[in-house]
């Protein structure tokens, strides 16, 4: 044993008390006198020993903080130019996927990787990039003594696991200053970005889209709004910001609605309906909102968020759609759905505030006849002209509106006196007195007016329209051109007509018309020199009915030409035997409808039937009434003439009951003149009436035309027109209509 040590050893001591202590022994070997003796010393080490035990205990402490640190840590430790990893803790080896062992085979010999197939893990930038060896953090930290802070930097496992961090790197210094190791810590930020990330493309995600996105705070104030709310209000995020919602109030938009919105979203609830707001130039937008309360992780309502579109484009089709279901597009009047639930309104208010209301009901007289001879483009042009004639006759306030065809209504809402409705029917008539100049035409349009009043003629809109209704229809079988109230018994008449619309239909080929002749006499020598056909029906369902009733639905149902041409036959027919038993024989007078004149063939016919029965045309006589000349779309000169040169007669019949201007008797040449009964009927009464047959005979006199007084029914009448130099008369004083036989006898006796 050279030197004579022995290794030292540590032992516990007893002392004299019993206590004990760690000692350290060291023994030694000594020549002593002639032999080696050993020298043993023993010293106390609790100083050493306790000091030991708190290094240990705080490098155990120390490692623990370092392992259970919540980011990576690895330590680099060697000399610069050849290092290896020599620490990597938990987080560290999970990121990495390596353990401890294995990083430590890392080695880096002059910034280049020793062993490359233990490396389990590669840096990348945070663009998904490799970093080169020499690049990474801890390289240059070791390497190069440079520090990273903060880079964010991506590292792959193996497994392909990828993990968001932010390296730090930084070199140690030992305590004489020389580089000794350099730490990279890198906490995992891969969560933290998953959320960024999230909400960036959220953000994107709002800023791209279409609809408007706003933000606000609980008290309504904007925080944010995205570019599809730029596009549709004109308002910046930098402008709205700091400002309240109610900016873009329009104050078109109901306060209740507002309030049940605020009420909504402030209880939790989302919200959903429609507004009109203002955009920054002014103008109006429509959008439709859904609002809702964002909460934050406690649950309390942080936020608003309303998520809208902007619905201007389709509000704008839909109410075009709506204007078209509510309004005639002809004529822009509400239509028959709107004028009807206008109607509806306005007999509630009425009820509600206890007043009266009319509904006047208007078909104009002959537009079938316009539309058939002119066409379809002359009506709707008259249908534009009269919806204008009538909205400028009556007030603001009130509804005119187009039922359809050529039916109107006109609602007078307010009404103080049922006169004020018979006072705007008047004016309507009026307002149809004009000529309506169309395509170089003029054409004279009447119209019948047919009224309701509420309450009296019916308390709810449906039963008020069809009493109207029904007025209308008297006025239009009573001549046209009148307004009527509507009364009780007017319902009579409707189902009537009805049943004989239905009934004409078959009449004719049923045989079901005949005719009656009325004499007609020389006033002075009481002579027969005419009679005139008179058209009678016999229904096996109503019984007789009269010319008066049935007339005016053969003209209005078109009928009356086929029935007038039986009629002229008849009446030819009879004026032939007339002829056959008398040398003289005598001229039948027929009664023509201006529908018939309408036809065009009106003359073939005539001259066909003629000669069929080889009647001189002087036997024969037409009567019109005043409507063949108003009647615009007829040609009546043209067939007036055509009569005259085939030798027949014309006389004006009715004269007094319409608009009887005399100077049609100078423009047309008519061979007799027909006073109208009524007149003659109070002639021995009324001064009036006597004074205008008096004027009458002495015009057409002077036109030199003849006159026969119509229904002449006493001897005191006949008087009169004997002093007032009539020419003829026809009437019950002489005979009422009778058969052709009848009269036959009459004559022959
Ligand atoms: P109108 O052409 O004025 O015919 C005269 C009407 O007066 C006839 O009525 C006749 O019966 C009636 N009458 C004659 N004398 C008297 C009298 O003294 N007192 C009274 N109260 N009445 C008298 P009717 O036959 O009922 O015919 C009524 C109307 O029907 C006719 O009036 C005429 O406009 C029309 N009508 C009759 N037949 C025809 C026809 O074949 N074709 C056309 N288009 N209309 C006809
Ligand atoms: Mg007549
Ligand atoms: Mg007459």
């Amino acid at each position: 044993m050279l030197g004579g040590y022995c290794e030292p050893y540590e032992v516990l001591a007893l002392r004299k008390d019993g206590s004990t202590f760690p000692a350290e022994i060291r023994g030694r070997a000594m020549p002593y006198q002639d032999r080696m003796v050993r020298v043993t010393a023993l010293r106390d080490i609790t100083d050493r020993r306790d000091a030991e035990q708190r290094l240990q205990r705080s490098n155990t402490l120390l490692h623990a903080v370092i392992d259970q640190a919540p980011f990576a840590i690895t330590l680099g430790e060697g000399t610069k130019e050849d290092w290896s990893l020599t620490l990597a803790n938990r987080e560290a080896q999970r990121i990495t996927g390596a353990l401890v062992e294995q990083q430590r085979k890392i080695h880096f010999v002059h910034g280049g990787l020793v062993d490359r197939e233990v490396r389990t893990w590669n840096m990348l930038h945070a663009d998904g990039s490799a970093i080169e060896v020499q690049d990474t953090p801890l390289v240059r930290a070791m390497e190069e003594q440079r520090v990273t802070r903060n880079k964010e930097m991506i590292i792959r496992r193996a497994d392909g696991l990828e993990t968001v961090v932010l390296a730090n790197a930084s070199p140690i210094y030992g305590d004489d200053g020389s580089h000794i190791a350099a730490i990279f810590t890198y906490p995992d930020i891969t969560e933290h970005k998953r959320t960024e990330e999230t909400i960036r493309t959220l953000s994107q995600a709002m800023e791209q889209s279409p609809v408007s996105v706003v933000i606000t705070g609980l008290d309504g104030v904007i925080e944010y709004t995205n570019r599809g709310f730029e596009r549709s209000s004109g308002y910046t995020t930098e402008e709205m910001r700091g400002q309240h919602t109610r900016l873009l109030g329009s104050g078109h938009t109901a306060p209740e609605l507002y309030q049940e919105l605020w009420a909504t979203i402030a209880s939790g609830k989302s919200w959903q309906g429609e507004f009109q707001n203002r955009r920054k130039d002014g103008s109006l937008f429509w959008e439709y909102a859904h609002i809702s309360p964002i909460f934050d992780s406690q649950g309390r309502i942080r936020h608003y968020l309303a998520v809208k579109e902007d619905i201007t484009l389709r509000k704008v089709q839909e109410e075009k759609i709506l204007h078209q279901a509510h309004y005639d597009s002809l004529t822009g009047l509400p239509n028959r759905f709107l004028a009807l639930d206008r109607l509806s309104q306005i007999v509630r208010g009425a009820q509600r505030e206890d007043h009266q209301a009319a509904v006047l009901f208007l078909d104009l007289d002959d537009f079938k006849k316009v539309n058939d001879t002119l066409g379809h483009e002359v009506g709707d042009q008259v249908i534009e002209e009269a919806a204008r004639r009538v909205r400028w006759v009556i007030r603001e306030e009130d509804t005119v509106g187009r039922l359809g065809g050529d039916e109107f209504i006109v609602l007078l809402s307010h009404l103080h006196e049922k006169r004020d409705a018979q006072r705007v029917a008047e004016k309507i008539l009026a307002a149809f007195r004009t000529v309506f100049s169309l395509n170089d035409r003029e054409i004279l349009l009447t119209t019948s007016i047919g009224i309701s009043i509420y309450p009296e003629n019916g308390d709810t809109a449906k039963i008020l329209l069809r009493n109207a209704d029904t007025a209308m229809y008297y006025s239009k079988a009573v001549g046209g051109n009148a307004a009527n109230f509507y009364t009780d018994a007017m319902n009579l008449d409707v189902s009537r007509r009805v049943e004989l619309e239905e009934q004409m239909h078959t009449a004719l080929e049923n045989d079901e018309f005949y005719l009656l002749f009325q004499p007609i006499v020389n006033i002075y020598t009481q002579g027969i020199v005419g009679a005139e056909a008179l058209l009678r029906w016999n229904n096996p369902k109503l019984g007789q009915v009269e010319p008066t009733e049935f007339i005016e639905i053969a003209e209005r149902t078109g009928r009356i030409v086929q029935i007038g041409e039986f009629v002229l036959r008849q009446a030819v027919q009879q004026a032939r035997r007339w002829r056959d038993r008398n040398e003289q024989g005598f001229r039948v007078a027929v009664n023509v409808s201006p529908m018939q004149f309408k036809e065009g063939d009106f003359l073939p016919m005539v001259e066909a039937i003629l000669k069929e029965y080889a009647l001189p045309g002087s036997f024969l006589e037409i009567e019109v009434t005043e409507n063949v000349l108003l009647s615009e779309k007829i040609n009546s000169v043209e067939i007036l003439n055509g009569l005259r040169d085939m030798g027949i007669a014309i006389s004006m019949d009715d004269f007094g009951t319409g608009y009887s201007s005399l100077s049609y008797l100078r423009h047309y040449h008519f061979d007799t003149l027909k006073i109208d009964r009524s007149f003659v009927r109070d002639i021995t009464t009324d001064p009036d009436d006597r004074e205008l047959v008096v004027a009458t005979i002495s015009m057409a006199r002077s036109l030199g035309l003849k006159v026969i007084a119509e229904g002449v029914e006493t001897a005191e009448q006949l008087a009169i027109l004997q002093t007032e130099k009539c020419d003829f008369a026809q009437g019950y004083y002489f005979s009422k209509p009778i058969s052709g036989l009848a009269l036959e006898r009459f004559f022959l006796r």
